[in-house]
């Protein structure tokens, strides 16, 4: 079970961002309306979640831990349903393989919650303890017991900016929720959680970048684009401030972004890319998210209808702007 569990690990456990990533998502699955990020040590050695959701039960918590154990799901059917973001039950069996976990969570019903510590698969401990409602998880020493792996991390401030990029594609697509990113000791993100997109923009991007955002809004039957394009020119070559949500989930296309670009035609001049963050909602059935577990990949029912409608309603806002 042990090797199962380390090997299942590489799956879903690739590096510290997409422990971060599993964790926040199961902190909104839990309906936290705040979520602390805090790392030291590109997060390697260091990576604690916050949440002020639902908590877990006392004797939930080694259940939780075992491979496909998932509160999410309760049959097949569910499956071709996906909401949830976590819908697998392999993140925290994975997390605890090649780590060593801390948690400690409360429920609203319970006096006291519960401290549970974890390494390597291991049960070390399962005590009371006090606490506030919600949840918070500990990962120390990531891949102290798998060296192989740990040898393919790159530098500590590389690691720590793919945990930055998690919390800020995170933050963008729940701005409901109210985000905070502490790197060594100091604030890196903040954002409101009051639920408007722009201010969200602003408080991530600061005023350059949100002072020249334009709504965009387009829905016909299939699926909706909602969100915001930048007319500011962003100088670095590539495509970081692009940002695309499918179904709240961050996904990169290179198509997508060609399409985007396109509708800038005029705008932008050569090796310029655009800052933007489309939400595109589509109904069940025409996108497919079970692609990976963690690539940022989804597969449209008809991926050149969504381009083209991008191209349009991009160079429409645009040109309507100018007039
Ligand atoms: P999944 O998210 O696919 O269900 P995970 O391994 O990520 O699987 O989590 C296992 C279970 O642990 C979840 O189904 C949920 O019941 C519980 N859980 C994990 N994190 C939290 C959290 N922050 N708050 C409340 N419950 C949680
Ligand atoms: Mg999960």
């Amino acid at each position: 079970q042990e090797t199962i569990d380390k090997i299942a690990a590489g799956e879903v456990v690739e590096r510290p961002a997409s422990v971060a990533k599993e964790l926040i998502e199961n902190s909104i699955d839990a309906g936290a309306t705040a979520i602390s990020v805090e790392i030291k040590g590109g997060g390697i050695e260091y990576l604690r979640i916050t949440d002020n959701g639902v908590g877990i039960e006392k004797d939930q918590i080694p259940v939780a831990f075992l491979r496909h154990s998932t509160s999410k799901i309760k049959d097949a059917e569910d499956l071709n349903n996906v909401h949830s973001l976590g819908f697998r039950g392999e993140a925290l069996s994975s997390i605890s393989a090649v780590s060593k976990v801390e948690l400690i969570t409360k429920t609203k019903d319970n006096l006291l919650g519960a401290s549970y510590i974890i390494e390597g698969a291991k049960e070390v401990s399962l005590s009371d303890v006090g606490a506030p409602d919600g949840t918070t998880f500990i990962i120390r020493q990531l891949f102290y017991n798998t060296p192989a792996r740990k040898k393919f991390l790159k530098a500590e401030s590389t690691e720590g900016s793919y945990v930055f990029d998690v919390v800020e594609h995170l933050a963008l697509s729940h701005p409901e929720i109210s985000f905070k990113l502490i790197i060594n000791g100091k604030e890196k993100l903040m954002t409101s959680g009051n639920g408007s997109l722009s201010d969200t923009i602003y408080q991530i991007y600061g005023r350059q970048i949100a002072a020249n955002i334009l709504d965009i809004s387009y829905e016909d039957e299939l699926f909706s684009i909602t969100g915001y394009i930048g007319l500011s020119v962003i100088a670095r070559g590539n495509r970081a401030f692009e940002h695309f949500f499918v179904n709240d989930r961050y996904i990169k296309s290179n198509n997508l972004s060609r399409a985007c670009e396109e509708g800038y035609y005029g705008f932008l001049m050569g090796h310029q890319y655009p800052f933007f963050v489309l939400n595109i909602d589509c109904i069940d059935g025409a996108v497919d998210v079970n692609v990976h577990p963690t690539k940022q990949e989804v597969r449209f029912e008809n991926e050149s209808k969504v381009c083209e409608i991008l191209t349009k309603a991009i160079n429409s806002r645009l040109r309507r702007r100018e007039d």
